[in-house]
């Protein structure tokens, strides 16, 4: 997504477009981006943008010492500062030269950067006049946000725009640029203050830090939005009966959560069942209730295993491996009645869905068999 200002000075300045596939389609207008499958391109905006807002900055700097006013560098120019009309004609082509030049450099730079990761094939393009009008072309605007995946990146767009038409119409209205002026032959009066490449480039860095601001806010929302769920977890113990064979006995285990699986509670659902000689196979649905999951390898879950294997009694635990593809480990730690009591882990791959979809919970990716850990 490659928002830009353009700096249209009577034509001269190459307009800035970067060569991204056009996907157009109009769900921009009503999609809410404040949904889990949203947060993969919201994530890859922060990230093209950041790259973009780096860039900026790198072309600001390296222009900072090439257009000077008084002896030092300055985001505009006031050409009515020049006296001779020759030599302020001279400095405006000088400067719509240099313009053209950072034109360039702007492409390379949208090129290098390349479109957001995770928002498919995407090029969000728009422009503002910063010059001569300060008017933002509406029908760009419409293009890029008919392209936009959701509304509020679309709002985005616009907002982006809108920066620069304002830092352009403050511009306008600095005393200094009441009297426009015509540089030798040229057919129009131009307004006499005008943004250095330096000036452009820390705007653009601006307008760009700005949408990464909002859309730091948009991403946890969208995040809260996610399902994470788990299932085809399935804890055994057996304990031998003298002269009677052996009881077996387990949990079939499955949860879910909606928002940071670290933080946010789960829900567990679980069905206890008991096999065994004289009683065959008994299958209790138990309530729901509230657990939660810690992270793999976090001191938090060597505290619990600990506690757990050396306790006396049976127990579970819950363990998010946030690493893609994102996965729950239910790890069992049995009665020493059990044989064998060895503690069983299960890793699961956590199904990812709308928290607001009530959709069933995916079949399990492994067979349900455990993982003895020595
Ligand atoms: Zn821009």
């Amino acid at each position: 997504m490659s928002t830009c200002s353009k700096l249209s000075v009577l034509a001269m300045v190459a307009i800035i477009a970067s060569g991204w596939v056009v996907t157009p389609s109009a769900r921009a207008a009503t999609e809410d981006c404040i949904q889990c499958k949203h947060v993969d391109c919201i994530k890859g905006l922060i990230k093209q943008k950041t790259a973009m807002a780096a860039g900026y900055d790198a072309l600001a700097q390296k222009w900072d010492p090439l257009v000077k006013v008084e002896g030092a560098p300055s985001d505009t120019v006031n050409f009515n500062t020049i006296t001779d009309p020759a030599q302020r004609t001279n400095f405006y082509r000088d400067l719509l030269a240099k313009l053209k030049v950072l034109a360039t450099q702007e492409n390379e730079l949208a090129s290098t950067v390349g479109p957001p990761p995770g928002c498919g094939e995407l090029s969000l393009e728009a422009s503002t006049d910063t010059y001569a009008t300060c008017k933002v072309d509406e029908a760009s605007v419409t293009r890029a946000q008919n392209q936009a995946p959701c509304k509020q990146i679309a709002a985005l767009i616009a907002k982006h725009e809108n920066l620069h038409r304002n830092s352009c119409m403050n511009r306008k209205r600095t005393p200094g640029n009441t009297s426009p002026w015509k540089p030798d032959d040229w057919p129009y009066s131009v307004p006499a203050i005008m943004q250095t490449p330096a000036g452009h480039a820390r705007e653009e860095a601006a307008a760009y830090r700005m949408e990464i601001g909002e859309l730091k806010v948009l991403l946890p929302k969208a995040q809260a939005k996610c399902k994470l769920s788990f299932t085809g977890v399935t804890t055994s113990c057996t304990i031998p009966m003298p002269g009677a064979g052996s009881i077996e006995m387990g949990q079939d285990i499955s949860g879910k959560v909606c928002g940071d699986p670290l933080t946010a509670t789960w829900t567990i659902n679980t069905i206890s069942w008991v096999k065994g000689p004289y009683i065959g196979v008994s299958r209790n649905v138990d309530p729901p209730f509230d657990d939660d999951c810690v992270a793999k390898d976090s001191t938090e879950e060597a505290r619990r295993a600990q506690i757990l294997s050396a306790g006396p009694g049976a127990g579970w635990m819950c363990v998010y491996d946030e690493r893609t593809p994102t996965k729950v480990i239910i790890r069992s730690f049995r009665l020493k009645q059990c044989s064998p009591h060895s503690e069983q882990t299960f890793v699961r791959d956590a199904a990812r869905s709308e928290c607001d979809d009530d959709i069933p919970a995916p079949p399990p990716t492994t067979p349900t068999t455990d993982v003895p850990v020595s």
